[in-house]
């Protein structure tokens, strides 16, 4: 009973997902005798169901982490095909689903939702099938679980448009910089400089602003600038991949983190979502336009990066808005000026 509530306190302390993803298999690796525990964010591309391995307890205790994409571009991230059953429970949002591996070991799927979404699997690992009393415990530790990750969730989100928000981005892109700070040093010793190759696959980091913003507050009210704000955001949603990616980041701007994605692609993928913005019809606001800055996301401190992006926003606003600039390129064509981290300019 005592190591029970010492692993719903260790759950229900944590702050983010991985943390709680830890402290989930370390309890149910404890306390059910699971001779693993593994926790895959489900990803849904069409009607089909794809795991990705976040985190993973072996027999031993040792606890091996993949929640972050690798900082390196050019790494793929490992991802897995549902199979059949797996996709039905998941589909279903049913409580659970069992299996045998090939070693005869029993296999417990646990699908867990964050609101109405199955968002991860709890995977374990039996030498036999679990009694009557050891699901029970196992169920009330995953919901346990469930609940905590739904609060976390919801302290991530703004609230007007369910987008990740400004604290999250400060989090995410701190680790995210950090990382590839780490990559790059490893992989190119002495300062290099980055050139930008067509077929390379970088990441990249965009700060989108809607145009007169304030206008149409002005115009209409404040009623349908929310709902422009709210229609900007599906648009975001459905033009870049991965929502975990898309943050509110303050009043009308926003941002979006690209990864592994070649310079062309990026920019394909900006200047699309900008002609979605310019064409839709706005109800009774009519025509809306963004203009958008983005960066590579290079070895620099974070805060270099959006500077580096804000600063192509800005050339956007001051030569006619409704258009995509990058930072690089201004920077190579002698239109915009390098700040360095001191805040001096250097001149070529
Ligand atoms: P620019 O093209 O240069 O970006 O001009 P702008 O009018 O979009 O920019 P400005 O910074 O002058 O105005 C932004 C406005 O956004 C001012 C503020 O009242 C409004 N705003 C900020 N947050 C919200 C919100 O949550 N809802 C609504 N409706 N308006 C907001
Ligand atoms: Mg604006
Ligand atoms: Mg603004």
């Amino acid at each position: 009973m005592d190591l029970l509530l010492f692993h719903f306190a260790e759950i229900t302390r944590c702050r983010e997902h991985e943390t709680l993803d830890i402290a989930l298999a370390s309890a149910l690796h404890q306390l059910t005798g699971a001779l693993s525990a593994a926790t895959l964010a489900v990803i849904q591309a069409a009607d089909d169901f794809y795991l990705q391995t976040r985190v993973t307890m072996q027999g031993n205790g040792r606890v091996r982490s993949e929640f972050e994409a690798p900082a390196d571009p050019e790494k793929s991230v490992r991802v897995t095909p549902c199979d059949a059953a797996l996709a039905d429970a998941i589909r279903r949002k049913a409580g659970e689903l069992e299996q045998r591996d090939g070693n005869g070991h029993c296999l417990l799927w646990l699908p867990v939702c964050l609101g109405d979404r199955v968002c991860c699997c709890v995977r374990l690992e039996y030498a036999a099938p679990c009694d009557a009393d050891t699901r029970t415990l196992i169920r009330g530790i995953v919901k346990v679980y469930a609940n905590h990750k739904n609060l976390i969730d919801y302290s991530e989100r703004d609230a007007l448009t369910g987008l990740l928000n400004r604290r999250t981005f400060d989090t995410r892109f701190a680790r995210m910089t950090a990382q590839s700070g780490h990559a790059r040093q490893a992989q190119l010793p002495g300062r290099a400089e980055r050139r930008h190759s067509a077929q390379a696959r970088e990441n990249w980091l965009a700060v989108v602003d809607i145009d007169h913003f304030k206008n149409i507050n002005d115009r209409f009210g404040h009623v349908y600038g929310d709902e422009v704000l709210i229609l900007v955001a599906n648009m975001l949603k459905a033009s870049f991949r991965s929502n975990e990616r898309i943050f509110r980041f303050g009043g009308e701007e926003f941002v979006v983190l690209l990864r592994a994605v070649t310079l062309k692609n990026a920019s394909l993928a900006f200047e699309r979502f900008r002609k979605t913005v310019e064409e839709h019809d706005f109800p009774q606001v009519g025509r809306v336009t963004v203009s958008l800055g983005y960066a590579s996301i290079s070895s620099d401190t974070p805060v270099v990066i959006l500077g580096h992006a804000d600063q192509a926003l800005y050339y956007a606003k001051q030569h006619g808005r409704n258009q995509i600039q990058l930072y690089d390129q201004l920077v190579a064509a002698r239109l915009l000026q390098v700040q360095s981290p001191s805040g001096s300019v250097e001149i070529f």
